[in-house]
């Protein structure tokens, strides 16, 4: 049992719960079938399974490789209801709150009217599989090393020394994937985060309400070397009220680059929740982010398709992914369906070609450089720029910001909404990003007209 911190030293706690995996029977399968598949997919992640889940919806027949095909996944998912309940998967949350808020500093919050929720790792996993056990996929317990291609067809080469064969492989094996290539330099910035499932004694957060970011840094007054760095390279908090006594908390930093150290976001949340007067009595799960944002898009068209972490399908501005994927993944599917279901048979290249221009066809590709610019202006401003950039932001139209956040935006909507954003910045904060982001946004310019021209 753990003693109650007051106000410090929680870091040393140990998470309590470790996830379970799910018990459920899964078809395996036997390398020494020598059974030939239309589609393996590399990792039972989120992306991976939401793919064979629906591919194999068609007919197709998939092979999910992963080392714990049934672990559960570790991070903690947050999303906007309505993109789940748009896909049919408005059962799989833990819980939902009605309304988000952001304080931008001690005297201005904004408040979003758009019900945000907790995904429930262990319903969406559950749901996934049993789709994928339903539809006839089969799983392979092991780590993939190699990919080799003949002109037809691929082969994956695990780390017990066996062989899968398949028309196509989809590398879903997160951001340490090694199976794609880019033929650009991958500039990421950075997202950081610390966030703990705690036990306290009290928060100030009303239940009804996510806290998407809290911007305020009145608790570094004390704290001079944080405030400085807190003020070049600025965190906030992300907090997930549960009851009066059970709340996840997250300090965050938004990007960076290089990314900012894990113990300067820890030292950040422990000086937070001692000025909020937050006591952990104990941690049930905790979590250490970092999410590689923006850089560029693999290179397009290549033989091993990508999903997820790895496919440049991340928000570059948020480190969102979850929702996106999800709908993605249905296109993606067609796509394959349509080169390799029953009644055709295009593989090679011209399936190469299909299944990634679907994923990234040319108008996605240039609002990502667009969302891309939206990543690099807050690694360019300071705590206060940042503030007044928000302040900005969250009094766009509900609309448009909820479509910008979940990736959704028409090509004329982003050119409204960036006009908007204009309208309603202060002059201090136009003369912010002016000064301030002319590099990133020529960069911009350059790599739409790259995507327009190649
Ligand atoms: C801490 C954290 C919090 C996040 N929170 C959110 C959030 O709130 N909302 C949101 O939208 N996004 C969030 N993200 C971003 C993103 O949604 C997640 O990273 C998501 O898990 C990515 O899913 P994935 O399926 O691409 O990869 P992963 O979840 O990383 O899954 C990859 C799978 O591949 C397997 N694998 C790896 N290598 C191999 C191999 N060689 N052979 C076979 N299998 C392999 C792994 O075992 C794993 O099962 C978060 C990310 C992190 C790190």
């Amino acid at each position: 049992m753990q003693s109650t911190a007051k106000f410090g030293n929680f870091l040393d706690f140990k998470p309590e719960h470790q996830p379970q995996a799910l018990e459920l029977d899964l078809p395996w399968c036997h390398p020494s079938d020598l059974a030939r598949f239309d589609v393996i997919i590399i990792g039972a992640g989120p992306a991976g399974l939401r793919l064979a889940e629906q591919v194999s919806l068609y007919g197709v027949k998939v092979c999910c490789i992963d080392p714990e095909p049934l672990s559960l996944w570790p991070n903690n998912y947050g999303v906007w209801v309505y993109e789940f309940e748009n896909i049919g998967l408005e059962d799989c949350f833990d819980r939902t709150w009605p309304k988000a808020c952001v304080y931008i500093d001690d005297s201005k919050t904004k408040l979003l009217e758009r019900c945000y929720g907790r995904v429930s790792r262990k319903k969406l996993k559950q749901k996934l599989v049993e789709g994928c056990v339903s539809n006839g996929v089969r799983f392979y317990k092991a780590k993939a090393f190699k990919i080799e291609h003949q002109e037809f067809e691929s082969s994956v080469l695990c780390d017990d020394g066996k062989e899968l064969k398949g028309s196509l492989i989809v590398d879903a094996s997160g951001f340490v994937s090694t199976f794609i290539e880019y033929d650009k330099v991958r500039n990421y910035g950075f997202q950081v985060a610390y966030g703990i499932l705690a036990e306290v004694d009290g928060h100030p957060f009303d239940l009804d309400q996510v806290v998407l970011m809290d911007w305020r840094d009145s608790h570094l007054e004390n704290e001079p070397y944080l405030k400085v760095s807190n003020s070049k390279f600025p965190t906030f908090l992300y907090a997930m009220p549960f009851d009066s006594n059970l709340i996840f908390l997250e300090e965050t930093c938004l990007v960076s680059r290089p990314a900012l150290s894990n113990s300067e976001v820890e030292k950040r949340m422990v000086a937070r929740l001692r000025h909020l007067g937050i006591s952990v009595k104990r941690i049930l799960e905790d979590e250490r982010g970092l999410i590689p944002m923006g850089g560029p898009l693999p290179r397009i068209p290549q033989n091993v398709m990508a999903t997820g972490g790895n496919s440049g399908v991340v928000h570059p501005a948020t480190g969102y992914m979850m929702a996106r994927t999800m709908v993605v993944s249905c296109d993606v599917a067609v796509a394959i369906v349509e080169c390799l279901g029953s009644t055709r048979m295009i593989r090679g290249k011209q399936l190469y070609a299909k299944v990634w221009n679907t994923m990234w066809p040319i108008e996605s590709r240039l609002m990502r450089e667009f969302y891309s610019f939206g990543m690099e202006t807050p690694l360019e401003l300071d705590l206060n720029e940042t503030k007044r950039f928000f302040d900005a932001f969250f009094a766009l139209e509900p609309y448009y910001l909820h479509k910008f956040l979940s990736s959704s935006l028409s090509l004329e909507e982003l050119v409204w909404l960036s006009m908007s954003l204009i309208k309603h910045a202060s002059n201090r904060s136009r003369l912010d990003v002016l000064i301030k982001c002319p590099v990133p946004f020529a960069k911009m310019i350059a790599n739409i007209i790259w995507e327009y021209i190649r």
